[in-house]
């Protein structure tokens, strides 16, 4: 019995320190990636449901690592956070997505708004209103076009000082949006508590939309608060047909989801831009 608690012990050791290390090299690969320009933005188109037109895309992180191929924001985010990392990912991921919004909006037509993924980490940070002012500065984009995206999780242990960024960050104009809507445990205190424009409704509510009255019922019922409230509301993960009706018949001003197109580089997104009406 001891030999073999002995063997288990070891066993467990080694796969710690496996973890570990896997994790002490992401971190290290992360930081030579950020400065070595590894990192890439995927767009993912924001429609109007009624219009069906773009108004708007999301920037969506990926990671072109030199040996472990194109890495999802699953495969690095969290260790960015742990690492403390995800300030500067977050930096790298303001700008690009502000510069290449500049570009698009110089397009005759074009006003597309820029949603942009922040972390709770980066909240924390007392310098992140400031980041966002001098990038907002340099790239010359309204503040109104873009969106910042927070998560019920980020939000969960705000202290005041986070409740000041935000509140410095609306006052600078900037859209805030709570992500994956309905997801954690208190989302109608925050719609009360932050000064929040915009929320997104979590593609597990939008899935089942046409076929389960339940999930119908959720989304109707944040649709109608959005209203109330003022709120855009945005269904993310439409891949049908049938959830596009039923999330309009619903009431939901937007949507995101593969059924209009999955995120893509930067170079597809003109030619998805509504087409200039002729006169
Ligand atoms: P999210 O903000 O909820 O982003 C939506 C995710 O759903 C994206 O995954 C997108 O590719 C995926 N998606 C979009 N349409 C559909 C659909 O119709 N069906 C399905 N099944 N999925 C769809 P992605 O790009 O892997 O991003 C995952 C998460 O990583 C994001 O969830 C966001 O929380 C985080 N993330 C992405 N970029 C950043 C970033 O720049 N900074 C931070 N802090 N987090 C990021
Ligand atoms: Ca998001
Ligand atoms: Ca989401
Ligand atoms: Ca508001």
């Amino acid at each position: 019995a001891k030999d073999r608690g002995r063997s288990g012990y070891v066993v467990f050791d080694a796969a710690l320190r496996g973890a570990l290390e896997e994790r002490q090299q992401t971190e290290a690969d992360l930081r030579m990636a950020i400065d070595g320009g590894q990192l890439r933005l995927l767009y993912q188109p924001v429609v109007d449901v009624r219009s069906g037109k773009m108004t708007g895309v999301e920037a969506l992180v990926r990671w072109e690592h030199p040996t472990r191929g194109l890495l999802g924001p699953d495969a690095f985010i969290a260790v960015a956070e742990d690492t403390g990392l995800i300030v500067d990912v977050g930096r790298w991921v303001l700008h690009e997505a502000c510069r290449q919004l500049a570009d698009w909006r110089a397009i005759p037509g074009a006003s597309l708004t820029m949603a942009v993924n922040v972390s709770a980490r980066q909240l924390c940070d007392p310098g992140f209103p400031g980041v966002v002012t001098a990038i907002l500065a340099e790239t010359e984009v309204d503040p109104d076009a873009v969106c910042l995206e927070l998560t019920e999780t980020a939000l969960l242990d705000a202290t005041e000082a986070t409740i000041a960024t935000l509140e410095a960050l609306h006052r600078l104009g900037v859209r805030l949006a709570l992500d994956d809507f309905g997801t954690g445990f208190s989302s109608l205190t925050f719609l009360k508590r932050f000064p929040i424009d915009v929320v997104k409704v979590d593609r597990s509510f939008v899935r089942d939309v046409a076929a389960d009255p339940d999930d119908a019922a959720i989304v109707a019922a944040v649709a109608k608060l959005g209203r109330s409230l003022h709120l855009e509301t945005v269904a993310e993960g439409v891949e049908t047909a049938e959830q596009l009706a039923v999330i309009r018949r619903l009431g939901c001003r937007s949507f995101q989801g593969y059924l209009f197109s999955p995120p893509r580089p930067a170079a597809d997104i003109p030619a998805l831009l509504p087409s200039p009406r002729r006169s």
